[in-house]
């Protein structure tokens, strides 16, 4: 009979790790799902750790997996994934803002055939106008640079063994999972879902790490940031182009002594449009440098399955 392995990271939720761990228990079994939770805790500095080992003493079929650090929700997503014994690997927030019931649903289509089945949001949720904005601009840029529609997309999904497989077969630490996931290609569908109230804790995103995280993720996956460069340094240089013409007017008709003014707006400018792109050039190579170094994406510092510790089988 099939396994559906979900992955649940979780960074300082200890006040949702039992329900959640209930939740979906009570939810797949009616559903006549055999499954096993896989909770990855992302080095909280709460009881997070100490509520998933309880929580296994109850349920033989979660699976817990303690980082040594904070390593990031993606790290966490990866090491679910390597540990998931499953046919169908899902992955999930493990503070039930994704219904537990569009699983089941995610699920029958994997029944059906379907290899990666992805949550689509139906509304982004509470969110300002802003956020709003900012989230449409960003998977713009994506969706252009993926090929696929990412408006509304989540990281909420489901996948068949040989979709995970492939995603963990990838070398680069930087990963967009959310991309990723639709890089991969296999036969394909979208659920839509409604995003629910956070039930207890708080969102680990400040606006600053939201701005961090579009920016580290359009550099991972595209190279508009370059284009975007070139593109400037092309109107820079047509704008030179035109300025020059005008003062070599200037020079022919005897007028040539003013221009104090238009060098030090040109200095500047042209500085300033160096400076960005030697800054956006740099981050590109501290990436590549952050690769080359190939350091794992995670280190394992405990792993239990139900009441029992098997840390032997980190990976
Ligand atoms: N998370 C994580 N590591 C982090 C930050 C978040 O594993 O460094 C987990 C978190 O526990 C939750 C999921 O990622 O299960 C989504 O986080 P959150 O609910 O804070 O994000 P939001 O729903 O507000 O976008
Ligand atoms: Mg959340």
């Amino acid at each position: 009979m099939s396994v559906l392995s979900v992955v649940l990271p979780a960074y300082n939720e200890e006040l949702m790790i039992a329900k959640t761990c209930s939740v979906l228990g009570e939810v797949l079994t009616d559903a006549g799902i055999s499954y096993e939770l896989v909770l990855v805790n992302d080095g909280s500095s709460d009881r997070t750790w100490e509520e998933i080992e309880k929580a296994g003493k109850k349920d033989p079929n979660i699976l817990g997996v303690s980082f040594s650090r904070n390593f990031g929700k993606e790290a966490a997503l990866f090491a679910g994934l390597a540990q998931a014994k499953g046919d169908a690997v899902a992955v999930m927030d493990c503070d039930l803002q994704h219904p537990p019931e569009t699983l089941v649903e995610m699920y029958r289509l994997w029944e059906q055939g379907y290899q990666v089945i992805e949550g689509v949001k139906s509304s982004r949720g509470k969110e300002g106008f802003l956020h709003k904005k900012c989230a449409g601009f960003f998977y713009g840029i994506m969706s252009k640079a993926t090929g696929v529609d990412m408006q509304n997309a989540s990281d909420f999904k489901l996948m068949d063994r040989r979709a995970a497989e492939s995603i963990l077969s990838m070398p680069e630490r930087n990963m967009f999972f959310r991309a990723t996931s639709s890089w991969v290609g296999f036969k394909t569908i979208s659920v839509s879902f409604e995003v629910r109230e956070r039930e207890a804790g708080v969102s680990k995103w400040s606006a600053w790490s939201l701005v961090k995280y579009a920016f580290t993720n359009i550099v991972a996956f595209t190279t508009v940031p370059l284009q975007f460069v070139t593109v400037g340094g092309g109107i820079c240089f047509l704008f030179s182009l035109a300025l020059a013409v005008y003062s070599l007017a200037q020079y022919f008709t005897g007028h040539a002594v003013e221009g104090y003014t238009t060098i030090v707006i040109v200095l500047l400018l042209i500085g300033s449009a160096i400076m960005l792109s030697l800054g956006i050039i740099g981050y590109y190579i501290a990436k590549i440098y952050e690769e080359v170094k190939r350091r794992p994406r995670y280190i394992i510092s405990r792993i239990v399955r139900g009441s029992e510790d098997v840390s032997e089988n980190a990976r």
